[in-house]
């Protein structure tokens, strides 16, 4: 079902302003590093539609980031408060039955990630189908952006930068900070695609377990902060931080990193063989 939204007034407009001003989900070496490693997953013939291109998908793997400077819809789209529906688990899969529960300003101001994952899939079987490679790796690339802001934990949440617990800063202290330290893209492991029997309801099961993973990542960036003195945490982190919530978090983010290359390459899979296995021309 596509996902059109509409609405008017001076609150919508609010709402939707405010939700843009979200810090990117991933930073840009996450979201290059899980397109990439995402190609590792793919069978060969799947895999023969990339060849060339790699660099290409890389590079566009943070477009739908800078597309919320022109489009007050796509904030939004990168994210999902699990609250407002009553926690993750709770989340409806149809779109009239979640604005049935809030009302379309809250609909549109919480976030649509996992329909848009819906939506951007469907591109893809489309873009396979046409046999057209450059659409096929540009709409693997946005497919991407949004499957890897799903597995962000604090995409989940509407603390989602530490607003509710006093640690403004968190968002891209654990998606940007840990990675640009500590990520070395060789070192993650990812097992073959496999096809998605449930490809339009996965992402509510990444959504939930992302969630999962906000109140241990929450704690343990206020210990690590211990070493932080007060006066310095608005400006900057020192070595002693980092390292403490690396030890804490690394395992999650190298995770949540693998999982996403890993829960796209079957995406993509997926999209490849209900467009009937194309091969490309040679
Ligand atoms: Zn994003």
């Amino acid at each position: 079902m596509p996902l059109t939204l509409s609405g008017s007034g001076p609150r919508l407009v609010a709402l939707l302003l405010a939700a843009s001003g979200l810090l990117q989900a991933w930073g840009g070496k996450g979201h290059r590093i899980i397109s990439g490693t995402m190609l590792r997953t793919l069978p060969p013939p799947l895999k023969a539609w990339y060849a060339g291109r790699e660099d290409f998908l890389r590079d566009h793997a943070s477009d739908p980031d800078a597309w919320r400077n022109h489009d007050r819809k796509e904030g939004p789209r990168h994210f999902l408060d699990a609250e407002i529906y009553g926690g993750a688990d709770k989340v409806p899969y149809a779109i009239a039955e979640a604005i049935q529960q809030v009302g379309s300003a809250e609909f549109i101001a919480n976030g649509q990630v996992t329909w848009i994952i819906q939506d951007r899939w469907k591109d893809l079987v489309e873009a396979f189908q046409a046999g057209d490679p450059e659409k096929i790796v540009f709409a693997t690339a946005t497919l991407g952006h949004y499957v890897g802001d799903a597995h962000v934990p604090l995409h989940s949440t509407k603390n989602h930068d530490g607003e509710e617990t006093g640690q403004k800063g968190v968002h891209s202290r654990w998606e940007s900070g840990l990675v640009e330290r500590y990520i070395v893209e060789a070192e993650l492991e990812v097992r073959p695609a496999k096809l998605d029997g449930e490809v339009l309801k996965s992402p509510w099961r990444w959504l939930r377990d992302s969630y999962a993973l906000v109140p241990k990542l929450l704690a343990d960036d206020r210990a690590a902060d211990r070493t932080t003195p007060p006066e310095a945490r608005g400006v900057r982190r020192g070595g002693a931080y980092w390292a403490i919530f690396w030890d804490s978090q690394g395992a999650t983010v190298k995770q949540q990193l693998q999982r996403s290359a890993e829960d796209l390459g079957d995406l993509v899979l997926t999209a490849w063989v209900r467009a009937g296995k194309p091969v490309p021309k040679s």
